[in-house]
């Protein structure tokens, strides 16, 4: 299988030869600003089935847990691409919007909601967890 992708303005394109591990939507504080005022659509995947081609910048910051976080973005368009965890290199979460299929990016759970603010909209099928869910493998 290959699942592909890019940034806005093609600068970045990356593919993918390993299906979906996961996909959760998140509305933490962090990614309301990456969404503009929502949350984001993240679907976890393989690191070592993932190419990426393109130029990143890298934005690191130390999440509450203390886990170092990279979130990679290109630096022509300003799409927001990946977001990594230094303590689990073997994954990488790819910003949904990036899909050249967005429809296989089918959330599973809605993670954050705690942070999230009142009026956000979230699927009310899916499972709520307040904080950071367990990690996905
Ligand atoms: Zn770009
Ligand atoms: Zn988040």
């Amino acid at each position: 299988m290959e699942i592909t992708g890019g940034c806005l303005c093609k600068a970045v394109r990356y593919r993918i030869t390993a299906p979906p591990i996961v996909t959760r939507a998140c509305w933490c504080r962090v990614c309301q600003y990456l969404g503009a005022g929502s949350g984001t659509v993240n679907v976890c995947f393989q690191t070592a089935a993932t190419t990426i081609e393109g130029e990143l910048a890298d934005f690191r910051s130390v999440a509450d847990s203390g886990n170092v976080m990279h979130r990679r973005f290109c630096p022509h368009c300003g799409t927001s691409m990946f977001s990594e965890a230094e303590a689990r290199p073997h994954l990488i979460f790819v910003r949904a919007g990036t899909l050249d299929d967005p429809e296989i990016a089918k959330p599973a759970m809605t993670i954050w909601t705690s942070e999230a603010p009142t009026w956000a909209c979230m699927d009310p099928v899916l499972p709520k967890v307040e904080r950071q869910p367990p990690p996905a493998a």
